[in-house]
C-alpha cells in the first residue's frame, strides 16, 4: 500500500495479548510520548482480525456519514475526525501491507494478501460514497494546511468516481477491481515462473566459485539457473560465453510468459476506458493532473530533452566499449560488435581494468554493521536525532527496532524497524514501508520499516548506496511532523517521493562522509581515501549515457502506452519499434513488456517520476555545497522538507528549502558529467 519500492537495481509469531487483536496497535508508555510498535499476528487469526477491524472502521464511517452536510461548516474538526478514521484503518492496513511481503510464515503472507484485496475494495466503496463526499465538500477550510488536506480528500473522491452518474460509477468500481486482478496475475506469472535454464560447466566459465558452488545441478552435471536477480545479474556480467548470455537474456525477457503481453494490453485498454469515464483524453492525462508534472506534454517534453542529451553520450560509450573489446580480443574494430547481451559483460570488464573497481573487494571497506552505525551517526549529526535500540518482539527474530529521539528536546519522534538480511519467502528487493503516519493533532507517532537483503559481512558500493537511499525514505516517514496522519512523510506526489532518497545517495559517494565508515569498524577495516573516491566517482560516471538512455526509453515507452491512441497500441510492437531505434537495437524474440512490473504495479504513466525526482534531488543537494555534514543545512532540510510531508505541494517545499524556484541545471550537469558538487 504505502510501499516505496525501487528501480531496476533490490517462526510463527505469537500474539502477546488478545487486545492487540482488536486494537491493532500495541502501546508502551514512555516519559512523554507513546511508542507505537506493530501488532504480531498468527495466520489463523488474521482473517478474523481483518474482518473485525474493517467492521469497526465501517461503524466509524457510518457515524461520519451522519454529520449534517452544512454549508461552510468549519473544516478543522471534520478533517480531524476523517483523519482519525484513516489512522485507525492504517493501524491494521499498515502491518498487513508489510506482513504480506516479509512475514516468515507463507500462510500468513497469503492471508495478508487476501486482506489487502478486501481493504482495496473497502477503499473504493468509501471514496464512491457521495454522503461522505458532501460532508467534506461543504466544509470551509481557513488555513493553508486544512485547505490542502480538504482538497486532497476531495480529489481522492473525485478520482474514484464519486461524481460520476451511477452506471459509470459502477463501471469504475468494476474496472478498479479488474485492474487489481490483472496486476496480481501479471506479477504472479513473473514471480512464480518455475522455468530453469540448463548451462554446461563450459558455459559457466568466468563466474566465480562462490557463485557456482551455490547452484543446483541436474543429473547430467549441468547447472540450472532461474530468473532471480542474484542468479541472472552475475551471469550477464561475468560469463565468458556469448551465446550462453544471449540465450539467458532472451529467456529472461520472456519470463513473464506470453500471457503477460495480453494482460498488459487488457490493463492499458481498461485504463483508457477509465480515463474516458472522466472525459479525459488519455490515462496519462487522468493520472498526471495530481502530479508535479501536471500534463503528458510536460513529461514528454522533459523526456525528449533528456533523450537529446543522452543519445550522443550513449553512442560514445558503446563506441568506447567496442574499442575496448577489439583491443582486448585483438579483433579488427570494424568486425567488433557490442550487443545487448554483451553490454553488461564488457562494461564490467572495463570497470575492473580501467577503473580498478572490484565490487567484491569493496565489502572489506563497508562491513554491514559498521555501515549501519555510520549511517546512524551521520543522520544523527545532520538532523540532530538519536537512534536508541529497544528490544521489541517483531515478525522475525533478527528484526531490529529503534526509537528515534530528538536530540535537543529528548522527544520521541517515531520508530524504525530494520529487516536487513535475506531469507526464504521474503520480499526480494529493497524497500521501505511507511507503516504508520504521524499526526501532531493526536500525538500519533510515525513508524517505518526498512527491508533489504544484504550480505551479512559487508556491502559493495552499490549496496551501500541502496542502504542510504532506503534510509532516506525511512527518515522521510519518521521525521514527519504533520498535523494529519494522512499527510505524513512519503504521502507526497509520486514524482517527488524519490527525491529525498536520491539526494541522500550522495552521502555514500563523497569523501567527507565515506571516510568516516572506518571509525565504526570492529575489527579495523581499510579507510576510504582520495584515491578510492576518485575511482568510485569515475566508475559512477562511466555508463551514464547507457543508464539514462535506458531509463528514458522505459519512461517514453510507458507514456506511449497510455496515450489517447491506447486502443490501437500493441505493447510488443510498440516496444520493438522503440527499442530498435536505440544504439543497441532490438533483439528478435525478446519480450520485455511481459516483465516490466512497474507498468503493472503503480508506476504506469509514472515511470518518468524517477528522473523527475532526480532533477529535484540534485537541485536540493546543491544547497550543501562542499560539505554534506553541514548540520545547519541538514536541519533546515529537516524542517522545510522532511517534516512537512504533503502539507504543501512539493514544488513549494523545494522552494522553501532552496529559497528559489527549482531548476534542472544540476540534473543535466550530472547526465553530462559536468556536476562539480
Ligand atoms: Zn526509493
Amino acid at each position: 500500500m504505502k510501499k516505496i519500492g525501487d528501480m531496476m537495481k533490490n517462526n510463527t509469531l505469537k500474539m502477546t495479548s488478545l487486545c492487540m487483536l482488536t486494537i491493532g496497535i500495541s502501546q508502551f508508555a514512555s516519559a512523554e510520548m507513546t511508542r507505537a510498535t506493530l501488532p504480531l499476528l498468527k495466520a489463523e487469526q488474521l482473517p478474523t482480525w481483518c474482518d473485525s477491524n474493517l467492521k469497526k472502521i465501517q461503524q466509524e464511517i457510518s457515524s461520519f456519514e451522519k454529520i449534517p452536510a452544512k454549508t461552510d461548516a468549519a473544516a478543522a474538526p471534520i478533517l480531524a475526525k476523517w483523519d482519525k478514521i484513516f489512522a485507525h484503518l492504517e493501524d491494521f492496513s499498515g502491518p498487513i501491507g508489510l506482513y504480506s511481503n516479509v512475514d516468515p510464515d507463507a500462510k500468513l503472507r497469503k492471508a495478508a494478501e487476501d486482506c489487502e484485496i478486501k481493504i482495496n475494495q473497502f477503499h473504493t466503496d468509501i471514496f464512491q460514497n457521495s454522503k461522505l463526499y458532501n460532508v467534506i465538500k461543504n466544509t470551509k477550510a481557513t488555513d493553508p494546511i486544512d485547505k490542502k488536506y480538504r482538497q486532497d480528500i476531495l480529489d481522492q473522491f473525485e478520482d474514484t468516481g464519486v461524481q460520476l452518474e451511477p452506471a459509470k460509477r459502477a463501471r469504475m468500481k468494476a474496472i478498479l477491481d479488474e485492474l487489481t486482478k490483472l496486476e496480481q496475475e501479471y506479477n504472479r506469472n513473473i514471480r512464480d515462473n518455475p522455468e530453469k535454464l540448463e548451462f554446461t560447466p563450459e558455459e559457466m566459465k568466468g563466474l566465480p566459485e562462490s557463485y557456482i558452488s551455490g547452484l543446483k545441478k541436474n543429473t547430467k552435471g549441468n547447472y540450472l539457473l532461474g530468473f532471480e536477480y542474484p542468479e541472472y545479474r552475475p551471469f550477464m556480467e561475468l560469463a565468458d560465453n556469448d551465446d550462453a548470455r544471449k540465450r539467458y537474456q532472451i529467456a529472461f525477457t520472456r519470463r513473464g510468459t506470453e500471457q503477460n503481453l495480453k494482460l498488459l494490453k487488457q490493463a492499458i485498454d481498461l485504463r483508457y476506458e477509465l480515463a474516458q469515464l472522466f472525459g479525459k483524453a488519455s490515462y496519462a492525462d487522468w493520472v498526471l493532473k495530481d502530479r508535479m508534472a501536471k500534463t503528458p506534454e510536460a513529461v514528454n517534453q522533459f523526456l525528449a530533452e533528456v533523450q537529446k542529451t543522452v543519445a550522443p553520450l550513449e553512442r560514445k560509450e558503446v563506441e568506447e566499449l567496442r574499442l575496448f573489446k577489439s583491443q582486448t580480443l585483438k579483433t579488427p574494430l570494424d568486425k567488433t560488435e557490442i550487443t545487448r547481451w554483451s553490454e553488461a559483460y564488457w562494461s564490467e570488464k572495463l570497470r575492473k581494468i580501467k577503473y580498478q573497481i572490484d565490487q567484491e573487494k569493496l565489502r572489506d571497506y563497508f562491513p554491514t554493521l559498521a555501515a549501519q552505525k555510520w549511517l546512524f551517526a551521520i543522520s544523527s549529526d545532520l538532523y540532530s536525532i538519536d537512534f536508541k535500540p529497544v528490544k521489541v518482539k517483531a515478525w522475525q527474530s533478527e528484526v531490529e527496532y529503534y526509537d528515534v529521539v530528538d536530540k535537543k528536546t529528548g522527544k520521541l519522534l517515531g520508530g524504525l524497524y530494520m529487516d536487513k538480511f535475506p531469507r526464504e519467502g521474503k520480499y526480494g528487493h529493497a524497500a521501505v514501508w511507511g507503516v504508520y503516519g504521524g499526526s501532531t493533532l493526536t500525538n500519533r507517532l510515525p513508524v517505518s520499516a526498512l527491508v533489504t537483503n544484504f550480505n551479512r559481512k559487508g556491502l559493495n558500493s552499490d549496496e551501500l548506496e541502496t542502504f542510504v537511499h532506503e534510509f532516506g525514505h525511512a527518515l522521510h516517514g519518521i521525521l514527519s511532523n504533520t498535523r494529519y496522519a494522512s499527510q505524513s512523510g512519503t504521502s507526497v506526489e509520486r514524482d517527488f517521493v524519490e527525491a529525498p532518497s536520491q539526494m541522500y545517495e550522495e552521502w555514500a559517494r563523497r569523501k567527507e562522509t565515506l571516510s568516516k565508515v572506518a571509525d565504526y569498524c570492529d575489527p579495523a577495516c581499510p579507510r576510504v581515501d582520495d584515491e578510492l573516491i576518485a575511482r568510485l566517482k569515475a566508475v559512477h560516471n562511466y555508463g551514464r549515457g547507457l543508464r539514462y538512455a535506458r531509463q528514458t526509453l522505459y519512461a517514453q515507452y510507458d507514456m506511449a502506452l497510455h496515450t489517447a491512441d491506447a486502443l490501437k497500441v500493441k505493447p510488443l510492437e510498440t516496444w520493438q519499434k522503440m527499442e530498435a531505434a536505440t544504439t543497441l537495437g532490438y533483439v528478435p524474440t525478446t519480450e520485455f513488456p511481459g516483465q516490466f512490473g512497474h507498468l503493472m504495479g503503480g508506476y504506469q504513466a509514472g515511470y518518468y517520476g524517477y528522473m523527475w525526482s532526480e532533477v529535484l534531488a540534485l537541485d536540493m543537494l546543491s544547497a550543501y555545497g562542499d560539505n554534506l555534514n553541514n548540520p545547519q543545512v541538514g536541519q533546515r532540510y529537516r524542517q522545510t522538507i522532511l517534516s512537512q510531508g504533503s502539507q504543501k505541494p512539493a514544488a513549494e517545499l523545494v522552494k522553501d528549502f532552496l529559497g528559489r524556484d527549482p531548476d534542472n541545471k544540476a540534473f543535466f550537469n550530472e547526465i553530462t558529467g559536468q556536476r562539480v558538487k
